[in-house]
């Protein structure tokens, strides 16, 4: 399963380790994401795992790609993008709603302490489980559930991200941060969205900046769409 080549129809062969690196230095460092910490476990966690094996040559490719169920794993850019701008530095408890393939949560495994991460649908949550197991992550625990109402019972988190579009904050999520605690969503229409990072204040206010435009699947629950 961990095989570093692919070989299609006896004609191409994919290095994943190559492909990796160039996916690296091309999209992430090229566009002004390089925080050491981050860049290296871009190097390290293996796309191609979580995606369907039919697609996994072009899991290093400059966008994202179906992984079943009408939903994607996200452009490897705005999966680096997202994470860089929640300032990880290892200690932090971390929430993720919209678990899809699982690779988000495997980057952010790698960045901070735990993981809490939420997905609506059944059998993504299952194969993420599946693959994330397989690396030996074991600071991860993932529900399935509406990702907008986040996970009470885990306590308040340092850091949230959400990776689908919302019509709005929802304040359920932004309720759910410590004092300093940042949250990054995609808000806007169903079509297009613009990321928006949400600081809470140690006085308990929230200050709110915006980003890059960007394209999500829609994040669908009481607090998101219908
Ligand atoms: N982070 C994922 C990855 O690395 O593959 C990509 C996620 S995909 C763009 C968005 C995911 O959000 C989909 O799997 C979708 O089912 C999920 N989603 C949408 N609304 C949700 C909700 N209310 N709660 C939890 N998950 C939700």
């Amino acid at each position: 399963m961990l095989s570093r080549n692919l070989s299609i129809s006896g004609l191409v062969t994919v290095n994943f380790d190559i492909a990796r690196r160039r996916m690296v230095q091309d999209q992430i460092i090229a566009r002004g994401v390089t925080t050491p910490r981050l860049i290296e476990v871009f190097k390290k966690v293996p796309r191609h795992l979580f995606v369907q094996e039919a697609m996994a040559a072009q899991a290093y490719c400059d966008g994202p790609l179906p992984i079943g169920e009408k939903q994607t794993i996200s452009q490897p850019y705005i999966v680096a993008l997202m994470t860089d701008l929640l300032d990880l530095t290892g200690s932090e408890h971390v929430l993720e709603i919209g678990t899809g393939s699982g690779y988000q949560t495997a980057i952010l495994a790698n960045l901070a302490r735990r993981v809490w991460t939420v997905e609506r649908i059944r059998s993504l949550a299952m194969q993420a489980r599946k693959v994330l197991d397989s690396l030996h992550l074991l600071n991860i625990n993932i529900k399935v559930g509406d990702g907008t109402l986040g996970w009470p019972d885990a306590g308040l988190f340092d850091a949230i991200l959400v990776t689908a579009g919302a019509p709005a904050v929802p304040e359920t999520l932004a309720a759910q941060l410590v004092p300093g605690g940042r949250l990054i969503i995609p808000v806007g229409d169903e079509s297009s969205q613009t990321l928006v990072r949400i600081t809470r204040g140690d006085d308990g206010i929230f200050q709110t900046e915006t980003g890059i435009g960007c394209r999500f699947v829609p994040l669908i629950g009481q607090q998101g769409w219908q």
